[in-house]
């Protein structure tokens, strides 16, 4: 969904509190939060504001009476900020291939305070995060790169100790992950690719870095292919790195263009915010699927699908 069509499906805050009712009650039938009562009836209200609906649901169990409304006890109730401007936030960001600033965001939303801005970035940030899913397999590129002062190519040895090391590991075809590393030692990267990586992948392509050897590893059945790029050799056949190489670049882009300076401390949150979107750029359930995270509902769509089975 792009801005335009948001605007367009999502004009009034009764248009934005019906989408969360369907999400809360994909079924159709709505329950009272307290217990689970079906014995509800809705309830005009003549003194709407800013602040209170022109609506709400009424349970109707004699020990309860509790007054709800599809949006009651989630984040969107508590702000109190017009649910439009969640919405078009949420549509912001994960239309912002780059990323997006709070700065920028408060100017595209056109709201006052840099608060809200900053506020809303920060919460939707926070649900835009992966959490435990499939490893990669098939084809899987690895690359390290260095956030900050370290750049490529100075070698392995000369950002051995600095703390902005990002592993990206991406399944070609398939989804992506960057995981901030302690260091770039042998050891730190095997066990980020051992969490990342199923040990039945076909084949890992990497640079010639020393750290990536696999022989003695639970990959050593696995084709492993090395590109040269000290001999400025790039693609040799299907021997590549180069979507992972593209993936960092774009990510590189937003880190410079948009947020400038980002602190070591919420590198991951900003590489996870980055993957979530990438990984859905062609995933038309990515708006439910944040919506509902942040509500609280059952996550949905690509979380669900991708998860490891328990
Ligand atoms: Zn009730």
């Amino acid at each position: 969904m792009n801005i335009r069509e948001a605007h367009e499906k999502f004009a009034t805050d009764e248009q934005c509190l019906q989408y969360i009712q369907q999400m809360r009650w994909p079924d159709g039938v709505v329950r009272c939060p307290a217990r689970g009562e079906k014995d509800i009836k809705r309830v005009e209200r003549k003194a709407a504001s800013k602040n209170r609906r022109a609506w709400f649901y009424l349970c109707l169990e004699k020990t309860c009476h509790n007054q709800f409304t599809p949006t009651s006890g989630t984040i969107f109730h508590d702000t109190h900020l017009p649910l439009i401007v969640w919405f078009q936030a949420i549509t912001l960001m994960l239309n912002a291939k780059k990323g997006i600033s709070a700065k920028q965001l408060q100017r595209d939303l056109g709201i006052g305070g840099y608060k809200t801005a900053w506020y809303l970035n920060h919460r939707i940030r926070e649900v835009m995060q992966e959490g435990s899913i499939r490893k990669l397999g098939g084809i899987v590129e690895i690359d390290e790169t260095y956030v900050g002062g370290k750049q490529r190519g100075k070698g392995v040895k000369y950002a051995i100790d600095s703390k902005d090391v990002v592993i990206g590991l991406r399944q070609r075809g398939g989804p992506l992950r960057f995981v901030q590393a302690k260091d770039a030692k042998a050891d730190t990267v095997y066990q980020i690719i051992a969490e990342n990586v199923d040990k039945d992948v076909d084949a890992i392509m990497t640079d010639e870095s020393p750290i990536y050897n696999f022989k003695l590893t639970q990959y050593h059945k696995a084709r492993h292919d090395r590109i040269k790029h000290k001999d400025r050799v790039y693609v040799r056949g299907d021997v590549h790195t180069n979507t992972i190489e593209s993936a960092f670049s774009l990510f590189k882009r937003g880190i410079v263009g948009s947020f400038h300076k980002v602190s070591i401390k919420h590198l991951q949150r900003y590489l996870d915010e980055f993957s979530y979107r990438f990984n859905r750029r062609a995933d038309d359930s990515a708006f439910m699927e944040t919506v509902c995270r942040l509500a609280g509902f059952a996550p949905l769509s690509f979380g669900k699908l991708t998860s490891e089975k328990v």
